[in-house]
This record gives C-alpha cells, sequence and structure tokens, in this order.
C-alpha cells in the first residue's frame, strides 16, 4: 500500500529537508516515486503520506489534505500569510475542487487561511442553485467544519468586531463527540477533544487512507500548549493524547515492515503510534510530578522551582518565546488547581 519503504524513510526525510534543502527534497521524491513537477516551488514541504493523502508544512500549523472522486477535504489551512501558497501547493497534486475545509482549533496558525482556501473551493452543495450556510456566506466554497467553539472565538462576542472576516468562519459545527463524514471512498471521522489544547479542539481521522490528523493536542517540537484561559486543561489534553494511542495501530507484529497508523501532529514532523505513546507519557510524568507537589501544599513558584518538566527539558522545553517549560507547568498547576476548587 505505501508507494515508499516505510515511515522511518519519510521521517528521516524530512529530518533532512529542514537542514540540506533541495538535495534532500529530491531524495524524497526518490523515495516516493512521485514525479518532479509535483515538488513544492515554494518553501513549502508537501509529503505525500499516502496515494491519495498528503501534509504541507511550513504554512505555519501542519496541513493535510486526501484526495479523490468527491474532490480535497483540507485539514486546517495555515496561516493567513501562506494561503495562496498552499493553495498552490494542492493544486500542483490535484486539479479537483477544495470541497470541505476540517479546522482543528481556533489559533491562527491553524484557520488564517480560511477564508482564501475556502474560496479557491466550491461546496458540494451548489446544486440546486446554492442551499445552506455554505453557499450563502461563500458563494459556493468550500464548507468549513469545526466544533461549535472555533465559530464562536473565530465571530467573536456580538456587539464586538469579528476577529475574522465572515469568510474565514466554519459554515458548519457540531458538539458531540464523534461528527462523521464519507467522502472520496473512505469514513472520515472527526471526533471533538474536550478542554485539551483549547475548548474547540477535533482530531481528524481517515479511516481509509489510516491516517489522524491530530491538531494542537500533539506538537512533536514542545511541550503541547494547554491554552488554560480558552478552555484547555491537562486533564484533556492527555485524554486527547490518549484517545490518539487508542486510534491508532502500530506495526505489529511485523514490526520490521515499519507500516501502521500515520499521526500528523499540529506541528512537527510525521509520527506513528510509539512516538503518541511516548509523548503522553511524558505529559503524564510531568502531571503526575506537579500534582505530588501540590498535594504537599507547594504554591505555584514552589512547584516551578521543583522543575516538575526535568528530564525532558533539553527534547521539549524552553526559556523563550511563547510556550516556556515554566508555561506548561504553569497549566498544568492552573488546570488543577481550578478542579480541586
Ligand atoms: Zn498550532
Amino acid at each position: 500500500m505505501l508507494p515508499f519503504s516505510g515511515l522511518r524513510a519519510v521521517r528521516s526525510v524530512i529530518g533532512e529537508i529542514a537542514t540540506a534543502g533541495p538535495i534532500a527534497l529530491a531524495a524524497l521524491i526518490f523515495v516516493t516515486g512521485l514525479a518532479a513537477q509535483q515538488a513544492p516551488a515554494t518553501s513549502l514541504e508537501v509529503l505525500p503520506l499516502r496515494p491519495n493523502f498528503y501534509m504541507i508544512a511550513g504554512a505555519g500549523g501542519n496541513v493535510a489534505f486526501q484526495i479523490g472522486e468527491d474532490g480535497v477535504v483540507v485539514v486546517d489551512t495555515g496561516s493567513a500569510s501562506n494561503a495562496d501558497a498552499v493553495i498552490a501547493a494542492i493544486k500542483k497534486v490535484t486539479a479537483k475542487p477544495i470541497r470541505y475545509v476540517i479546522n482543528t482549533s481556533a489559533d491562527p496558525d491553524h484557520v488564517g487561511g480560511n477564508a482564501i482556501v475556502a474560496k479557491a473551493g466550491q461546496t458540494l452543495f451548489t446544486g440546486n442553485g446554492g442551499v445552506g450556510l455554505a453557499a450563502n456566506f461563500l458563494g459556493g466554497g468550500a464548507s468549513i467544519l469545526s466544533a461549535d467553539q472555533v465559530l464562536a472565538r473565530m465571530s467573536g462576542p456580538s456587539g464586538k468586531p469579528s476577529p475574522y472576516p465572515i469568510e474565514a468562519w466554519p459554515t458548519e459545527t457540531f458538539s458531540q463527540p464523534r461528527k462523521y463524514m464519507y467522502l472520496n471512498g473512505e469514513g472520515i471521522e472527526i471526533f471533538r477533544q474536550p478542554a485539551a489544547h483549547t475548548d474547540g479542539d477535533v482530531m481528524v481521522f481517515f479511516r481509509r487512507s489510516d491516517v489522524v490528523v491530530a491538531g494542537d493536542v500533539f506538537d512533536t517540537r514542545r511541550f503541547p500548549v494547554i491554552d488554560v484561559a480558552k478552555g484547555g486543561s491537562i486533564q484533556g489534553e492527555i485524554a486527547a493524547l490518549q484517545k490518539l494511542v487508542d486510534t491508532a495501530i502500530p506495526s505489529v507484529p511485523i514490526v520490521s515492515r515499519e507500516e501502521g497508523t500515520l499521526i500528523v501532529p499540529g506541528h512537527g514532523r510525521i509520527c506513528d503510534q510509539l512516538d503518541v505513546v511516548e509523548y503522553r507519557d511524558m505529559v503524564t510524568i510531568i502531571r503526575d510530578r506537579v500534582r505530588d507537589l501540590m498535594k504537599q501544599g507547594l504554591s505555584l513558584e514552589q512547584v516551578i522551582a521543583a522543575s516538575p518538566a526535568r528530564g525532558y527539558m533539553r527534547r521539549y522545553g524552553s526559556d523563550t518565546g511563547p510556550w516556556t517549560t515554566n508555561d506548561f507547568v504553569e497549566a498544568i498547576y492552573r488546570s488543577m488547581h481550578e478542579k480541586a476548587q
């Protein structure tokens, strides 16, 4: 089924691309057997994961897309400034219209390209002269699907200016734990993960392609961002990682084949189930340490001083930037402190 020798090969190539540029990209094309004209002309990296499934890296959050008879289903649209490049990358692979955009959260690096990407597409629902929100709002552009909270956040409270134009807003939202569609010959399951990275997270499972697009509950570059102010929590974060582990299947019993479910994180490299198990264990161990310190009556400052993320800081931590190790520890503390109230 896989057009290449295995996940490890893709991984090593992804790692090389980051440092080696065009030579590694040539290697990617060799490994995947793709024609050279499908290589991106921009700085975006387009990685074929399956014959009908691709990942785009470098546009903000990771973007994934599935192609088939019905058109293109895109998960996340990257940052606004990269939207044209994302469309160009998709159009290099397929001439089919973009039918659906699914957002994994309301973060600007995941929904920023919504308006432009949706407008470049065409809703499935124009046959009767245009019905439904999609046609009304987008003039027939692709539908945008998300959890309820994403629309609430993107449209803003009533009476205040919206942070995003109406063309960027979800046209379909849902609140149930599982939403599904059947497009391009496969079942697509969308799992809502309440109170994880934020209050509006979903993970998207393409069942035949056997790919899960995880969103920012899983970030291989750093500790997971738990945005407590936007409804995130450590409990929901660990539950989301557990759902990923439960959904994915590793390459057993024939480990040497290096097959199995592929997981596209919100940021970082392609992973398999074992990678998520390790990440879940790391987050759980740090949560347990913070919980033990809190049981001893330590304050937030004392918990941070006790360095509960020790052993993982070199791999995932940071002292500077938008999400430091201390930010992560504080988010765990505040999640559990609020729960205890
Ligand atoms: Zn992100």
